[in-house]
Parts: structure tokens; C-alpha cells; sequence
């Protein structure tokens, strides 16, 4: 016969969000060629690396320049300068005790998000909060576990847990059993995050349903109010049911050097089919990384670990504090012009209402061909974002400035 496709992927939406809004705003660029587009977005980051880190790499890069100090494949759980380094600066000041064994370092959080899944049966039943980062989603179409898409963009086999307005952005437990949780805080999109009262009800919703959480901190290190936690492992119990993301990518600028990290307790395990086993999923995970991962570049863990020097730890705490700053500028130009802004105070996101419950694309399309400012509709991270867009604080001060200016001509 034939090679058979996986037809999971054929259910995938070929409409990939980025791309259709660069469609469109490079059509608007064609037709208003003297207008400057300003892109409030992008989910990437503008600001360069900071000095630490470019010292670290050029050090290593001139390390690898010499036969005694030459380094080919690394350990396959990343070198352990940089889980040390992890866990004393990133976990044990929040009272958090993690073994080097339990931190997979890796090439950013999107891989990991999508993989993990593997290491459970495809038939067990998924969560997600909607509107949703969409790695967690597509990488579990892909193994056939999310069902099918209805025209409402809902999969049979997923349970979405709203997060809008109403609720103040903080998702219910679900009514019904859910075995594989994605929960992701500080939130990309919609900028809000969750205290500890609300995150236990989670963990302890795992522990009574043998549950797992797939916990999603990749923008932590925007967190200012200190009451909110940085690690689920901060909630008791946490370690028996939940594994963490962390990334470098917008705490350090790392979206091209590529570095981060994953945290899979040892207590954390999962049961076989006919119960007579609790495996380690920690196992599992190193199995599947060793065959199927190559490690992060030796430049770019030197890289990582540099963040954590006294110099790099105020270096990066500077261009946090830059993003910051914007945000919070387009959060009282906008308060102040009558929209409804959440997000923006512990994450580089802000979820804005459209004004009269205008389509998300609608108010898009507005907002670029009247200002030519470039915002994300809410309906393309799920249907629970529609009436809703995200702006983002990655961008330079003077541009963030001009936008808010503009939108208040209007
Ligand atoms: N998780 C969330 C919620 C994100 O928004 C992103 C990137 O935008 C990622 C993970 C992936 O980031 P990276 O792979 O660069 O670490």
C-alpha cells in the first residue's frame, strides 16, 4: 500500500494567528506606504542581552577554542553549573527544595510544553484555561487526544475552563474528572495571574483526582506583588502532582540564544493502565529527553547561568523593569480613555475589552487601519477571547509612547 500521514495533524486550523495579522498589516503597508506601523503584537522581546550574559558567552565561545577546555556533548540534563545555579537562586529562597535530578535544562519552554504530553496515554482526558497559550492545545492534536474541532473552535476532548471578565479571570474546577491540567501564570494572553488560595484549589484538586498539572511560570520574573507565587511547588503538595516550565526567553531576553528549564518532582508520579504500578514520571521524562533531545549549546547554559551573578540578576532586573514601565503607561492611557484593561501589573500582557463588545478581528482591523497600531484579537487564543485583544510591553518606550498618543487622538 501506501506511507500513511498522521491525519491529527490535517484537524490542526491552518490559519495560524501571526500569520494572518501580518497578512493584513502588510497590506495595510502597502497601501498607506508613508504611515510607520507601530506593533504593540508581538510576543518577542526588543531589548538586547544584557552585558553579564554577553561576557559569559563570549568567555565560553573562546573556551571552545581549545582543546583542554573544548566541550562537545553536554550532560543530558544540562550542565550542573546551571541546575545548581537554578535551584539555589530560582527555588530555595522561596523555601523550595528541589535535587539537581529533578531540573531538566532545555532549549526554552514552547518544546517541553508541546512534548511533555508524550509521556502520558493518549487517552487521558486534557484541561486548559481558555483563552490559552496554543502550544498546549496543537501538540495534543497532533497525537490524536484533543477530538475534534466544532464550529464553536472547541475540541470534543478538551474541557476549557473560561477565564473572562465575569469571573475576574480565575478559571473553575472542572465538575468532572480531567486528568492532564495546562495552567499557565502569570497568563499569556490575558496578562492576569493567580494568589495562592486560588492555585491550591488546583494542587488539591490534582491530589484528590490523581491528576496531573502541566504549570506554565515562563513569566515569572515579571511578578511585582509578592504575595503572588512565583512556583507552584510554593502550595503544598504540589510536588506529588505538577511539573514546571520555566524559560529564559522573557526573563533574559533568551528568545534567540534558546535556554530553560523543567521541573519534574521525583514524587510526582502516574499509574499503568491496570493499576499495579506508580511510575516515576521523572524517569520517563529523562528516558524520552535522552533519546529524542539534544541538549542546550554549552554557550548558551553559561549564558543562562550568568543571570544569576549579582550583575546579571540587576541587569536583567533593568530591562524587566523597562517592559514594565511601558505596560504600565498603555495601561492609564487606556484606563483613563474608558477601556476595560486587566493584565499588565505582574505579566508584559494586557487584555483589553473592545469597546462595545466589538469582534476581536473588527476592533483589529480598526486599530490598524485608523492609528496603524498592531494589536492581537483575543478570539485567536481561543473562543473565550473573543470581545477581547492583547497588547504587548515588549516593545521600545518611544513606540509604546507614539501608539498610546495616537489612540488618544482618536
Ligand atoms: N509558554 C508561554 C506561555 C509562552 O507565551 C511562550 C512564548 O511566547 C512560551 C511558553 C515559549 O517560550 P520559549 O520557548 O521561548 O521559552
Amino acid at each position: 500500500t501506501m506511507a500513511l500521514v498522521n491525519e491529527h495533524f490535517l484537524k490542526l486550523s491552518n490559519n495560524y494567528l501571526f500569520a494572518d495579522i501580518a497578512k493584513k498589516v502588510n497590506a495595510f503597508k502597502v497601501s498607506k506606504p508613508d504611515k510607520k506601523v507601530i506593533s504593540l503584537g508581538i510576543g518577542d522581546v526588543t531589548r538586547p542581552l544584557c552585558p553579564a550574559v554577553i561576557e559569559a558567552m563570549h568567555k565560553a565561545v573562546d573556551e571552545m577554542s581549545s582543546s583542554a577546555s573544548f566541550r562537545g556533548y553536554g550532560p543530558e540534563r544540562g550542565y550542573d553549573f546551571l541546575r545548581e545555579a537554578i535551584i539555589k537562586n530560582d527555588y530555595a529562597p522561596r523555601g523550595i527544595h528541589l535535587d539537581p535530578s529533578e531540573i531538566f535544562v532545555n532549549d526554552g519552554a514552547k518544546s517541553d510544553t508541546g512534548n511533555i504530553q508524550e509521556i502520558v496515554r493518549w487517552d487521558n482526558s486534557i484541561g486548559v484555561t481558555d483563552p490559552i497559550y496554543p502550544v498546549y492545545i496543537d501538540s495534543n492534536v497532533m497525537i490524536g487526544r484533543a477530538g475534534v474541532m466544532d464550529e464553536t473552535g472547541k475540541w470534543s476532548n478538551v474541557t476549557y475552563f473560561p477565564c473572562t471578565a465575569e469571573n475576574n479571570f480565575i478559571p473553575q474546577l472542572p465538575d468532572h474528572r480531567v486528568d492532564m491540567i495546562y495552567l499557565c501564570y502569570p497568563n499569556n494572553p490575558t496578562g492576569t495571574v493567580l494568589s495562592k488560595e486560588e492555585l491550591r484549589k488546583w494542587v488539591n484538586y490534582a491530589i484528590r483526582n490523581d491528576a496531573i498539572i502541566f504549570y506554565d511560570a515562563a513569566y515569572e520574573a515579571y511578578i511585582q506583588d509578592p504575595d503572588i507565587p512565583h512556583s507552584i511547588y510554593e502550595i503544598k503538595g504540589a510536588r506529588k502532582v505538577a511539573i514546571e516550565f520555566r524559560s529564559y526567553s522573557k526573563t533574559a531576553g533568551f528568545t534567540g540564544v534558546r535556554c530553560g528549564y523543567t521541573v519534574i518532582p521525583k514524587e510526582l508520579t502516574a499509574i499503568t493502565i491496570d493499576g499495579s504500578q506508580r511510575v516515576e514520571l521523572n524517569h520517563i521524562w529523562d528516558r524520552r529527553q535522552s533519546t529524542k533531545f539534544n541538549g542546550t549549546s554549552y554557550i548558551s547554559q553559561r549564558a543562562a547561568e550568568a543571570i544569576y551573578t549579582p550583575e546579571g540578576k540587576q541587569q536583567i532586573r533593568e530591562t524587566i523593569d523597562y517592559y514594565m514601565r511601558n505596560a504600565r503607561l498603555m495601561r492609564s492611557t487606556l484606563s483613563k480613555l474608558g477601556y476595560k484593561v486587566y493584565g499588565g501589573e505582574n505579566a508584559p500582557y494586557l487584555w483589553v475589552k473592545t469597546p462595545d463588545n466589538q469582534p476581536s478581528w473588527k476592533f483589529f482591523e480598526k486599530m490598524l487601519y485608523s492609528l496603524g497600531v498592531v494589536c492581537t484579537p483575543g478570539v485567536g487564543f481561543g473562543p473565550s477571547g473573543e470581545g477581547y485583544f492583547r497588547l504587548t510591553a515588549f516593545g521600545n518606550h518611544e513606540d509604546v509612547a507614539e501608539a498610546m498618543d495616537r489612540i488618544t487622538r482618536l
